[in-house]
C-alpha cells in the first residue's frame, strides 16, 4: 500500500470520501465492494489489456525527444498518449469502466463532459459494447465543442444538453447525478478523470496507471533503470497525472511536477488554478479543493482549456499538492500556447492545449545534464487547431 495512496475510507489524508445523496447510498457501496476484486480479476485483466493492445493501441510510445532534450538541457522521454484510438488517455479509463459496468449487471451508461472528449470516448466504447449512452453536456458547451458532439451522435451516443446555471461542466455533473438518482439499479456512471465520490478517484487511477506501469518497461529498455528523476504532467481532474505517477508515488527518486491551468493568472479571477487558489469544499461527491466563494458557491473556472476547465481536483492531487509530495505550478494561457508550438517546431508534435500545460514547466525547472526527464502528452492537438491559428506566436 503506498503511504501517499488511499486509505479503507477512501480518503488521501483530508481529502476525498464519499459525499452522496441517501438514494445512491447503496449503488455507491455496491461499487466499492466489488470494484477491487473485478479489475483484480484475471479475466478482467485479459479482457482489458487485450482492447488496451489492439483497440487503443498501446503501449503508446515513450519517444526520446532529441530537440526538445538539447533545449531544455535534460534527457527528455515523451509518453505518447496523443496516439491513443480517439486521440487521448481518456479511452483507458472508458474501456475499464464500460468492463466493470457489464460485470456488475448494468445495461446503462450515463457520463458528463465538457470539452466533450470524456463524452466521446465514453460514446466509443459504448457503441464497442453495444450499450445504451446519454451524454449529458452543459448548453453553452454544445454550442461551443460542436464537433465532439457530432462524434459522439454518430457513434450513437444521446447527448442531452443542459440548461440549467452556467450550462457548463459543473451543471453537466449535477444532471448526470440526477439521473443516477432515478436509475441507481440498472445506469452505470463513468466519471472521466480521478474525481467524484469513493471509489471512482482510486478506480480511475488504477485504470489509468497502465500509462506508469508502462513507463517503467519502456525506461528500463531506454535507459537502463525503471525509474526517471522527474515526471511532469498537466492536471484538470488529474487521471493522466495520476496514471504517470502511480507506480512511483512511494519512490521518492522520482520528483513530480504537475501543470495546473492558471488562465489569466492566478490573481485575475479568470483560472483553473484549484491548488493555487483552491479551498476545502465538497464537489461531486468528494472533499478537496474547490474554487468557491467565501460562502461555497462554486466558482465559474477559466481556462482557454477546455480539458483543464474544471473548478475542482483530484483528491489524491489536493494530498499530493498538500503534502508537498507533488510541485504544482500555475500555467497561464500564453505561455502554454508558446509551449505548444515549440514542440510543434522542434518535434513535429502538434499536442492538445491540455498537454501543452505540461510541456510549459519545462522552462521553469533547471535540469542537470544527465536528468531523465518523463512528460506525458495527454492527447493530440487536433481538436485545438482553431485556438491555435488564432494565437500565432510572435516570431
Ligand atoms: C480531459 C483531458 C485532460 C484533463 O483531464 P485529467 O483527468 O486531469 O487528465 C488532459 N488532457 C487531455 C488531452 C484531456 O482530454
Amino acid at each position: 500500500m503506498h503511504s501517499h495512496n488511499i486509505d479503507t475510507n477512501g480518503f488521501y489524508g483530508a481529502f476525498g470520501g464519499a459525499y452522496v445523496p441517501e438514494i445512491l447510498y447503496k449503488t455507491v457501496e455496491d461499487l466499492r465492494r466489488e470494484y477491487l476484486g473485478i479489475i483484480q480479476s484475471e479475466d478482467f485483466q485479459r479482457e482489458f489489456h487485450l482492447l488496451l493492445r489492439d483497440y487503443v493501441g498501446r503501449p503508446s510510445p515513450l519517444y526520446y525527444a532529441r530537440r526538445m532534450s538539447q533545449r531544455y538541457g535534460c534527457r527528455l522521454y515523451l509518453k505518447r498518449e496523443d496516439l491513443n484510438h480517439t486521440g487521448a488517455h481518456k479511452i483507458n479509463n472508458a474501456i475499464g469502466q464500460i468492463l466493470l459496468a457489464q460485470r456488475m449487471g448494468k445495461r446503462r451508461i450515463i457520463a458528463e463532459t465538457g470539452a466533450g472528449q470524456h463524452g466521446v470516448a465514453t460514446a466509443t466504447v459504448c457503441a464497442l459494447m453495444n450499450m445504451p449512452c446519454r451524454i449529458y453536456m452543459g448548453a453553452t458547451d454544445v454550442a461551443r465543442q460542436h464537433t465532439n458532439v457530432e462524434r459522439m451522435k454518430m457513434l450513437g451516443a444521446e447527448v442531452f444538453p443542459v440548461e440549467s446555471g452556467n450550462k457548463t461542466l459543473k451543471d453537466a455533473t449535477n444532471e448526470a447525478i440526477r439521473d443516477w438518482c432515478c436509475h441507481p439499479a440498472d445506469t452505470f456512471y463513468i466519471i472521466g478523470s480521478t474525481v467524484g465520490p469513493h471509489p471512482y478517484p482510486d478506480l480511475v487511477a488504477r485504470l489509468q496507471s497502465v500509462i506508469s506501469e508502462e513507463i517503467k518497461e519502456q525506461l528500463l529498455e531506454h535507459e537502463g533503470r525503471d525509474y526517471p528523476d522527474y515526471l511532469i504532467a498537466c492536471v484538470g481532474g488529474g487521471s493522466n497525472a495520476a496514471g504517470t505517477i502511480f507506480h512511483y508515488l512511494d519512490d521518492e527518486r522520482v520528483r513530480i511536477v504537475l501543470g495546473e491551468a492558471g488562465g489569466h493568472g492566478i490573481e485575475s479571477g479568470e483560472t483553473a488554478a484549484t491548488i493555487h487558489c483552491g479551498t476545502t469544499g465538497i464537489i461531486h461527491g468528494a472533499r478537496t479543493l474547490v474554487m468557491q466563494t467565501p460562502d461555497g458557491q462554486i466558482t465559474e473556472p477559466y481556462s482557454i482549456s477546455a480539458g483543464l476547465d474544471y473548478p475542482g481536483i483530484g483528491p489524491l492531487h489536493a494530498h499530493l499538492a498538500q503534502s508537498g509530495r507533488a510541485n504544482v505550478l500555475a500555467i497561464n494561457d500564453d505561455e502554454a500556447l508558446q509551449a505548444a508550438y515549440e514542440l510543434t517546431r522542434l518535434e513535429g508534435i502538434i499536442p492538445a492545449l491540455e498537454s501543452a500545460h505540461a510541456l510549459a514547466i519545462l522552462p521553469k525547472l533547471s535540469f542537470r545534464s544527465d536528468d531523465v526527464v518523463v512528460l506525458t502528452v495527454s492527447g493530440r492537438g487536433d481538436k485545438d487547431l482553431s485556438t491555435y491559428l488564432s494565437h500565432l506566436p510572435q516570431s
